[in-house]
């Protein structure tokens, strides 16, 4: 193997720097010895134990996750604790853990561009570019992005169409507005974009696709005349970039990079309610 820890750090550090990450967020290398050998990558939205699990068994030396692991102060990480027990796992097997997150989102091209891809959107820009003199300021980059439909599509047809190209979940995908609004321009974020939606309405996009959209902010935003709202799975929204991540992975280094398709999103039940006028059992039978 003539890759190492180091060597995929660096390849992703230059790619994704972490001056890009937002204060808040703690990315890079989480645990692992920047000396040690790497043969084959796995690449996640999640390091959870599912993930680890998967990890182990297509035998990665290597897990690049989305979502770092540690993001606030631990004063332990004793395997009587849930992410104890994960760094216990990754460091018994020598697998080393490195999360690219804000940094990768606000990247050109980054989370949002391969989300939009999948939608199909065309002449791509950013929806939330950094302000001038930011570290990440420039060339296309910020969190988000806004394209055109190759051709318009009603919201009922795109909510179809985004259920289908995105990577399947319970939680589907769920639209607020018209369901005959014409849309041709689209804002996406992958991830949780409450916070974007006053950005979006400002651009004056016909429809938003994220993850995690609340009831009132939602409904405000709609009430105020903004775009349709596309609520998918969180993981859905991010799920796609790991084919970016991975190819990045493959062309730059000599590695295996894997991508793994392990549904992490937390919702995993979906219930659709009966309706009445198509349910005869409904009108027959009194309840017992
Ligand atoms: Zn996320």
């Amino acid at each position: 193997m003539n890759t190492t820890v180091s060597g995929v750090v660096a390849v992703l550090d230059e790619r994704y720097p972490p001056a890009w990450a937002q204060e808040w967020d703690r990315v890079g290398l989480v645990v692992g010895d920047p000396a040690n050998p790497v043969g084959r990558v796995l690449c996640v939205v999640d390091c959870v134990p599912e993930t680890v699990a998967e990890a182990l068994d297509v035998g990665a030396d290597m897990v690049v996750a989305h979502h770092p692991l540690l993001m606030r102060g631990v004063s332990s990480v004793a395997a009587t604790t849930y992410k104890g027990r994960i760094v216990h796992q990754l460091v018994k097997h020598d697998v080393a853990l490195f999360a690219a997150h804000t940094n990768a989102d606000v990247a050109n091209p980054g989370v949002s561009d391969a989300l939009a891809a999948r939608l199909g959107l065309v002449d791509l820009r950013p929806l939330d570019p950094p302000p001038p003199g930011s570290p990440a300021a420039g060339e296309g980059r910020g969190v988000g992005r806004i394209g055109r439909l190759p051709a318009p599509l009603t919201l009922a047809a795109l909510t179809a169409h985004a259920a289908r190209v995105l990577p399947k979940t319970a939680w589907g995908v769920r639209a607020a507005g018209d369901p005959d609004r014409v849309v041709t321009t689209v804002a996406v974020s992958g991830g949780a974009g409450d916070s974007f939606l006053a950005t979006a309405a400002a651009a004056g996009v016909d429809a938003f696709l994220t993850a995690d959209l609340r009831h009132h902010p939602a409904s405000e935003a709609v009430a105020g005349g903004g775009p349709a709202l596309l609520d998918a799975a969180h993981w859905a929204t991010e799920r796609p970039w790991l084919d970016e991540l991975a190819a990045f992975l493959r062309d730059r280094l000599e590695v295996d990079a894997l991508v793994s398709d392990l549904d992490t999103d937390p919702w995993t039940l979906h219930a659709q309610p009966v309706d009445p006028h198509h349910d005869p059992q409904l009108h027959k039978e009194p309840l017992p």
